[in-house]
């Protein structure tokens, strides 16, 4: 196993928060995890799907198309983000 190359942030099933990205949530293990942590449910992301992704480093939402044109530019493109539901009042009130 390439514990490098199939990491958390590489994964389909992880959320990073969008606010301190080096944590996310884990769809299968229902679960926060690092970016850098490692599970056999692996299944690395791919922008070929028809649904909506997000970018990370824009912080917008993307269609399948537009995610492939940001992750080509190095951006960092989930299926979602995630937001902690502690601390949703908080996030309201910083915008
Ligand atoms: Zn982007």
């Amino acid at each position: 196993m390439d514990r490098d190359s199939e990491r958390c942030s590489l994964c389909r099933n992880w959320r990073p928060h969008i606010f301190y990205p080096v944590l996310g949530y884990c769809t299968v293990k229902g679960r926060l995890t690092f970016d850098d942590d490692w599970c056999e449910s692996f299944m690395r992301i791919s922008y070929d799907e028809e649904r909506f992704y997000w970018c990370l480093t824009c912080r917008m939402r993307l269609t399948s198309q537009e995610a492939r044109e940001h992750a080509s530019k190095g951006h960092k493109v989930y299926l979602s983000g995630y937001i902690d539901p502690d601390v949703r009042e908080e996030i309201y009130d910083a915008f």
